[in-house]
């Protein structure tokens, strides 16, 4: 099998496994917890991160493990006598390890008459996506504008579009943080359970498993959705770690991802899903004391200390290991933002009489940006759909032109329009495209990610996973398209990072940027792509502004909230928060 081939089906199988944080192994690694499973969650993965030894500013290292067929194996499942499977076309189809089935071409199919529209059909449509989808910088500075008043009205008065949650975390990390903590993170695809050692001097460790979680959970009722995190927490604890109540209580930071208002770190009352969660008799309630209850239900050995967001988390553990972050951002199912800011320009929280220096992270919610008015994001009809068709039509119309959740339903809606008018795929049975949010965005970063002048992982992927045949002009159209939306996402968010460093006065000094999740870690070009929309709006100081991978945010910072709390407790200052 070719190298390409090969590297094709690794891609394709670590896409089928739906597995995204990268988890280094080590000796020491827990035992596999699928014994103590709660039986309604499947596990990812699990392991051991070892936070640096180096210190402060260095970042935690891992891979995921991929696996290579050798050759005489992959030949030996491709070959037609041994399998039967050998497809038409001098395709190949071969099984991973993890069961799943990818293809492989031994060729290309240029020489296969498909039905296919005209060269200059397909040029005229990329020519009118491209001024659909294409920012110019005076068109993000607009944004940029609009966004800064938006953050401020956020910090004047409370039920603002945009909210500026108050986090009452307090300030800086001071790099000596010590202690064991458990983290609990409750993302938009996966639910991680970590136990997080943290060393001092921007030193930690941590031992972590990760559960999938069901469309079902995720509408389920949400005590019910609750109670599996609490279930997962105790296996983890018992199973995993091998703890009981005799080892202690230990203290729990929760990352709970989602617009919450809070009055205090140990309470948050959850404003409005997003990320496609609906569970319902969950909005307008405090999330923590609904998790306290399901702890005691289950008995759990943990005491929940803080409820945090995971932008918050970011921000936290990327400045403790590089005091130079001023900004978190995540870009993960959805997309979000925290920074500090002093109490003395909170308005909305002058009643409560915090010292005017005191910094207050602040989780911004900026995903709710121009949703509502919609009068400032240039919205496509993609767009306009996918809006209206979700469980939160009005909602979160940043996020929504940004976030991994929509990035490959912008595609597929764009390829769907091209089917209807009858110039893709002609002829051909269509009906696996036409699923809503069948495309996932890392199909759009594999193809982008195909440099091979037949594009072959683009033909696997449409071949592999949409039953369709491709010519090589369309996979050329395919990937344009795909920079096309990738490039914009990163523009979008050029603008809002812009829009905090403006506020805050960053720009001379310059300052880091702690980013975060999938879309960002595994997207190619999106971090150059921020950084070249960071020049397009200042001009060369846009230089200044460097966004890097930020430490863990739900699983590190999570914890290094908890222990910033209890020292805050201890010394006691603002124990009522
Ligand atoms: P969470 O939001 O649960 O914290 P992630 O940060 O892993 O989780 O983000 C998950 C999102 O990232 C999903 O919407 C998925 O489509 C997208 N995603 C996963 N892998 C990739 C990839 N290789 N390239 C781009 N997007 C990806
Ligand atoms: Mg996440």
């Amino acid at each position: 099998m070719s190298n390409i081939a090969e590297n094709l089906v690794n891609k394709l199988s670590g896409l089928t496994t739906s597995d995204t944080a990268p988890a280094a192994q080590s000796p020491s690694a827990p035992a596999s917890p699928t014994s103590g499973t709660p039986n309604r969650g499947s596990v990812l993965d699990n392991g051991t991160n070892i936070g640096s030894a180096l210190g402060r500013k260095s970042s935690m290292g891992g891979s995921r493990p991929s696996f290579a067929m050798t050759n005489n194996e992959s030949e030996r499942r491709g070959s037609a006598g041994s399998t039967g499977r050998v497809s038409r076309r001098g395709s190949n189809i071969v099984m991973t390890p993890s069961g799943a089935q990818a293809v492989y071409h031994t060729r290309t199919n240029q020489d296969i008459e498909l039905p296919h529209a005209e060269k200059k059909t397909i040029a005229d449509h990329l020519r009118k996506y491209e001024s659909l989808l294409t920012l110019t910088p005076q068109r993000m500075r607009m944004i940029v504008h609009s966004f800064e008043e938006t953050l401020d009205n956020g910090l004047q008065k409370d039920g603002q579009v945009v909210p500026m949650i108050p986090t009452f975390v307090f300030g800086w990390p001071s790099g000596k943080e010590v202690g064991e903590y458990l983290a609990l993170d409750l993302g938009g695809t996966n639910l991680r359970v970590c136990l997080v050692t943290l060393k001092g001097q921007g030193k930690f460790e941590v031992t972590q498993t990760k559960y999938r979680l069901t469309e079902e959970q995720k509408q389920d009722e949400g005590q019910k959705l609750l109670d599996f995190c609490a279930e997962c927490l105790d296996s983890f604890i018992r199973d995993t770690l091998g703890r009981t109540e005799a080892d202690g209580i230990l203290p729990l930071g929760f990352t709970f991802s989602y617009p919450c208002s809070q009055d205090r770190i140990d309470h948050g009352v959850l404003i409005r899903w997003t990320k496609g969660f609906g569970a319902p008799n969950i909005e307008g309630r405090d999330v923590a004391a609904m998790f306290m209850e399901s702890l005691a239900k289950f008995n759990v050995p943990a005491e929940l200390t803080a409820l945090i967001n995971d932008t918050t988390g970011t921000l936290i553990a990327s400045n403790y290991v590089d005091p130079h972050t001023k900004i978190a951002v995540i870009f993960g199912t959805g997309c979000n933002a925290a920074y500090m800011e002093n109490a003395g320009s909170i308005p909305k929280i002058d009643s409560i009489g915090l010292p005017k220096e005191q910094g207050m992270a602040i989780n911004c919610e900026w995903g709710a940006f121009d949703s509502f008015d919609h009068q400032h994001l240039p919205r496509t009809k993609y767009d306009i759909i996918i809006d209206e068709s979700s469980n939160k039509p009005g909602e979160q119309s940043f996020e929504k032109m940004i976030a991994g959740l929509y990035l490959g339903e912008i595609f597929r809606l764009i390829i769907c329009e091209l089917i209807d008018a009858g110039d893709l795929f002609l002829g051909q049975n269509t009906y696996k495209l036409e699923k809503a949010y069948a495309f996932d965005t890392a199909f759009l970063s594999l193809m982008e990610s195909d440099i091979t002048d037949e594009l072959l992982t683009i033909i696997g992927v449409f071949t592999h996973f949409f039953g369709v045949e491709t010519t090589l002009e369309e996979r050329q159209f395919f990937k344009k398209l795909a920079v096309l939306i990738g490039t914009r996402s990163a523009r979008l968010s050029a603008c809002g990072i812009a829009a905090i460093v403006s506020k805050k006065g960053y720009l001379d000094e310059g300052c880091a940027v702690g980013a975060d999740g999938s879309l960002y870690n595994k997207y190619p070009n999106f971090a150059n792509r921020v950084h070249t929309a960071l020049v397009d709006i200042f001009g060369e100081k846009g230089k200044n502004i460097v966004t890097h991978h930020a430490e863990d945010g739900s699983g590190v910072g999570s914890a290094i909230i908890a222990a910033m709390t209890k020292a805050r407790k201890d010394e006691g200052f603002f124990v009522e928060y």
